[in-house]
């Protein structure tokens, strides 16, 4: 598994993660397949997927309750946790309680990424940056950073940030390149902010033309096209979080880890 810095942080990540959202439900809470999805994310990190991503708002908290099941059969030094704050709760009243909330469902006094999951309509960025800040200085997360922000929202939360903002997380892949043609992508890096890419897979939404493309690659590394999916945003250096539950799709993603595309590979899945 290849790893990359994260940010301008000395941590260095696993280009390749485990994504949560549907594990224990995905707006609601549901418990009947908790014991399956606890035992992927621990077969994740055994596979070099040591960065779990969740949130506050998967299954209505429950999908951190399954990291949490997840993280008693791990060492706590062997992961590195992203968790989220939904906007609405992103005030000086709600705020402590979603972190709180959040390391007691983990079953840890700490994440290691606490992140905006959206900006939020009904507080503004400076003090939505400070509220994270203070969130920082007591010590419920190693770093902060944000989700879903536009190249303006970015460079607001940059301005007002005493902590860096390590990443933003966003929607990036193979079939949905936006975040790139709008330039946000080479801003962010350019100013040494991480991307994250979620829906790597696109949900497992890849029209026919570019799936024939990744097939077509995937011929070079003995591999598959849902791996090169992956490789084509790792090359990028931008990390990412698929989320898988099963057996053979976490080992699949795992091994994506490893690939990197040629120049020559880059250019011809351009299009
Ligand atoms: P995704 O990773 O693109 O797709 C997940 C789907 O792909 C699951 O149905 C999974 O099936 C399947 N899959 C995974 N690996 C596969 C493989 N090798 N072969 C075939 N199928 C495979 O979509 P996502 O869940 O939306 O995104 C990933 C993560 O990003 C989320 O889980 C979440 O942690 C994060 N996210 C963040 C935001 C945000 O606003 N910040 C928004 C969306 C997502 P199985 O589960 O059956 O293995």
């Amino acid at each position: 598994m290849r790893r990359m810095r994260l940010g301008n942080t000395q941590i260095n990540l696993p280009v390749v993660g485990i994504g949560t959202w549907g594990m224990g439900g995905k707006f609601e809470a549901d418990h009947s397949r908790d014991e399956e999805a606890a035992k992927a994310i621990v077969k994740a990190v055994k596979l070099g997927m040591n960065h779990i991503d969740t949130a506050e708002f998967y299954g209505n908290g429950h999908t951190e309750e399954i990291v949490g099941m997840a993280l008693q059969r791990i060492r706590r030094d062997e992961v590195f946790i992203t968790s989220k704050i939904w906007p609405t709760h992103l005030n000086w009243k709600d705020a402590l309680n979603s972190i709180e909330a959040t390391l007691k469902k983990l079953g840890t006094d700490h994440v290691d990424l606490y992140l905006i999951h959206w900006p939020s309509a009904e507080t503004n960025i400076k003090e939505s940056i400070d509220i994270m800040n203070s969130i920082l200085d007591k010590g419920y997360t190693r770093y902060i950073g944000v989700s879903n922000f536009s190249i303006a929202e970015v460079a607001e939360a940059v301005e007002n940030s005493k902590a860096p903002i390590v990443c933003n997380q966003i929607r990036y892949n193979i079939q949905d390149k936006s975040a790139k043609a709008s330039g946000l992508i080479d801003y962010c890096m350019n100013k040494g902010i991480s991307i994250v890419a979620y829906s790597p897979l696109n949900r497992m939404e890849i029209s026919s033309s570019i799936l024939k493309k990744l097939k077509k690659i995937a011929q070079n590394h003995s591999a598959t096209p849902i791996q090169i999916a992956l490789a084509w945003i790792t090359t990028q250096g931008i990390f990412t979080i698929p989320k898988a539950v099963n057996d053979s799709h976490l080992i699949e993603n795992a091994k994506a880890g490893d690939i990197l595309l040629s120049g020559d590979e880059m250019d011809y899945l351009k299009s």
